[in-house]
C-alpha cells in the first residue's frame, strides 16, 4: 500500500536574539499592509459589498484590513460548490489527497511559515513563541500526521475465511461537513476544516469573527498547495445565519466544530431538530470549554508548581481551553509558592506581541475583556477571596488584562467552577491531612472535563490521584502544566462537558469523517443450493 512519509513534530524555533526566524518574522510584521479578505467559494475570491473592519487586539488604531461577509447567495453557492466538488475529490487515492496536505505542511513549515504568524501574532495577539507553537509547529503537525493515521486506518482490514476475499472501503460521509472554528488556535481552524476533507469530504469552513486574518491565510496556503476548487469554501459573516441556512442543507452530513460549550449544545439541539429532513445521520465533533485544574500534593517541588502556573495559567493571556485555571494547595506548601507567585507575576510583562520582551499580549475583544473583568470585580468585591496579583486592566491601547491571582475560602466558589477564558487563576489552599477530600473536589467542582495536572515527588499520591481523577480529565499531566499538548504525542480532548472527546490529530478523530464499506467478495460461489445437514 502506498503510505505517506512517517511524521516527526515539526522542531520549535526559538526567536532568540540574532536568530533568522526572528529578523523574518520582523521583516513580516513591518511590512503588513491592511488587507481586504475575501470569501472563498469554489476556489475563487469573492467579494461582497457588506464588509466588517477589524484591528489589533493590541493596538485599536492599527486597522488589519476589511472582510467581505457571505449574504444569503453567497453561504447558498458555498454550499453548492461544496455538493459539486465532491465526486471528483472523492474519488481521488487517499495518496493523492494527502499530498496535497503535505504541500501545504512542508510550505508552511519553509516560504509561508512567518506569513502565518504573523497574521496569527497581529490578529490574535499572540507572542513570538506563543504564534510558533500554534501556527507553524501544530498546524504542520496536524498536516503531516493526520496524512500518516488516515493509512492506519485504511491498513485496518477485516480477516477473510477461504474462498473469500474481505475487504474494507474508507468512504467520505455522504453529503458535506461543516467547520465552525474557534479564535485561539490558528492550527485548530486550519485542522478542522482540513481533517474531513483528507478523508474525501468537501467542506464549507465559518472561521471565527476574531481570528479571519489566519484563517485566510491557511486558505491561502491551501489553495497555493493545490487544493482543487471547492473542496474548503471559507464564509465570514453571521454566525447565526450561516449556520441555521448550513445546517439546513439535507446534504448536511457532520459538524466539525471547536468553541464554547453553551455554543456547541446549541448547535446540537439545532441538529437533533432538522433530523427528519437530512439524508443521514449527522457525525457531531466538538471541542469545548475547560475549568483545568492544578492539584498539588504535599510532596510537589513549589517551584516547578510555580513555573506550571505561570506558564499554564498566563500564556496566551489565559486564553487556551487547557488553561490552568483553578490550583490546589496544600497549606504546608502555600508561604513558599504564594511569595514565588508574587515574585514572578510582577515581572510578567504585558503589552504588543511585536515587542518581544512581552510574555502576554492583549485578549481577543472588547467582549471578553468585560467579561474577564466582571470576573476581576467578582473576585475584588467578595470578602472571602484575596487578591493576591493582579486584578486590573487597560482598554486604552488595546485588551490589556493583568495577570490575576485569586486565594478563595470557598473551593465551590463560581471562579472555581466557570471558564473565565483569560489571565485569571483562582487557587483554594487545602489543609494537608485533607488530600482525599481536596481530589473529591478537583473532580465534582466544574462541569468541564478537559485537562488538569497533579504535581507530587510522592509515587503513591500520584497513583491515588490518577485514580481519583479518572474522569476528571482527558489530557492528564503528571508534574507538567496543563497545555501545550503536542500532536502525535498528547492526542487532545476532553470529556463531560469539554467535548466529544475525539482526539484532534489521531486516528480516531479521522475516523468520524469516514463512512467504511464492507466489500465481501465469494471467489469460488457455490452451485447448489442445498446444505450437506440435509443429505
Ligand atoms: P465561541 O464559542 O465564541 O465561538 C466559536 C465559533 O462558534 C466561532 O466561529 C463563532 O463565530 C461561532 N459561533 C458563535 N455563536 C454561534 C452560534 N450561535 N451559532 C453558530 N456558530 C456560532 O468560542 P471562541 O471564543 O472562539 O473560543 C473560545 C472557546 O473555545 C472556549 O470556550 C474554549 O475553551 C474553547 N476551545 C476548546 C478547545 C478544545 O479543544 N476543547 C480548543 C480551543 C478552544
Amino acid at each position: 500500500m502506498i503510505q505517506a512519509p512517517v511524521p516527526h513534530n515539526e522542531p520549535v524555533l526559538s526567536y532568540a536574539p540574532g536568530t533568522p526566524e526572528r529578523a523574518a518574522l520582523r521583516a513580516e510584521l513591518e511590512t503588513y499592509q491592511a488587507e481586504a479578505l475575501p470569501l472563498w467559494i469554489s476556489g475563487e475570491a469573492i467579494r461582497t459589498s457588506q464588509e466588517l473592519s477589524f484591528s489589533s487586539p493590541h493596538d485599536h488604531q492599527r486597522a488589519l484590513g476589511t472582510a467581505s461577509l457571505a449574504g444569503e447567495a453567497e453561504i447558498g453557492q458555498a454550499i453548492e460548490a461544496a455538493k459539486r466538488a465532491k465526486p471528483g475529490w472523492a474519488a481521488l487515492s487517499q495518496a493523492d489527497r494527502a499530498s496535497v496536505f503535505l504541500r501545504a505542511a512542508e510550505l508552511l513549515s519553509g516560504p509561508w511559515r512567518q506569513k502565518v504568524n504573523a497574521a496569527t501574532l497581529l490578529g490574535q495577539s499572540k507572542t513570538a513563541h506563543q504564534a510558533e507553537i500554534d501556527s507553524a509547529c501544530e498546524l504542520i503537525d496536524f498536516l503531516r500526521f493526520n496524512a500518516h493515521y488516515a493509512d492506519k486506518l485504511a491498513e485496518d482490514q477485516p480477516t477473510s475465511d477461504p474462498g473469500l476475499w474481505n475487504r474494507l472501503e474508507q468512504r467520505p460521509l455522504d453529503g458535506f461537513i461543516y467547520a465552525i472554528t474557534p479564535f485561539n488556535f490558528t492550527a485548530i481552524a486550519g485542522n478542522l476544516p482540513s481533517a474531513p476533507a483528507l478523508m474525501g469530504n468537501t467542506v464549507i469552513w465559518k472561521p471565527s469573527p476574531n481570528a479571519m486574518l489566519a484563517a485566510h491565510r491557511v486558505m491561502q496556503l491551501f489553495n497555493e498547495a493545490g487544493l482543487p476548487p471547492g473542496v474548503i469554501n471559507l464564509v465570514n459573516g453571521d454566525a447565526v445565519a450561516i449556520t441555521t441556512q448550513v445546517l439546513a442543507a439535507p446534504e448536511f452530513a457532520g459538524l466539525h466544530y471547536t468553541g464554547s460549550t453553551a455554543v456547541f449544545r446549541s448547535l446540537w439541539a439545532q441538529i437533533a431538530t432538522n433530523l427528519p429532513q437530512y439524508q443521514s445521520y449527522p457525525r457531531i465533533v466538538g471541542e469545548t470549554g475547560g475549568k483545568d485544574f492544578i492539584f498539588a500534593h504535599p510532596s510537589a517541588d513549589v517551584r516547578q508548581l510555580a513555573v506550571a502556573i505561570v506558564r499554564g495559567g498566563y500564556e496566551f493571556q489565559g486564553q487556551k481551553c487547557s488553561a490552568a485555571s483553578r490550583v490546589y494547595v496544600p497549606r504546608s506548601l502555600w508561604p513558599e509558592l504564594k511569595q514565588i507567585l508574587e515574585e514572578t507575576i510582577a515581572q510578567i510583562k504585558v503589552g504588543d506581541p511585536a515587542d518581544f520582551s512581552n510574555f502576554m499580549g492583549a485578549v481577543i475583544s472588547a467582549q471578553s475583556f468585560e467579561k474577564i473583568s466582571k470576573y476581576q470585580a467578582l473576585g475584588k468585591g467578595d470578602p472571602k477571596v484575596r487578591c493576591v496579583a493582579g486584578g486590573g486592566g487597560n482598554r486604552e491601547v488595546g485588551y490589556f488584562v493583568e495577570p490575576t491571582l485569586f486565594e478563595l475560602d470557598d473551593p465551590k466558589h463560581r471562579l472555581m467552577q466557570e471558564e473565565i477564558f483569560g489571565p485569571v487563576v483562582t487557587l483554594w489552599v487545602y489543609e494537608d491531612a485533607r488530600v482525599d477530600e481536596a481530589l473529591g473536589l478537583v473532580d465534582s467542582t466544574s462541569g468541564y472535563a478537559l485537562t488538569g495536572a497533579v504535581f507530587a515527588r510522592d509515587r503513591q499520591a500520584i497513583v491515588d490521584a490518577a485514580r481519583r481523577l479518572r474522569f476528571a480529565a482527558g489530557n492528564f499531566y503528571i508534574n507538567d502544566k496543563p497545555t501545550g499538548a503536542v500532536v502525535g504525542q498528547q492526542p487532545f480532548g476532553g470529556s463531560r462537558l469539554s467535548g466529544t472527546n475525539d482526539k484532534a490529530g489521531s486516528a480516531q478523530n479521522l475516523a468520524r469523517w469516514v463512512s467504511p464499506r464492507t466489500v465481501k467478495e465469494t471467489l469460488n460461489p457455490p452451485l447448489d443450493w442445498r446444505y450437506p445437514y440435509m443429505g
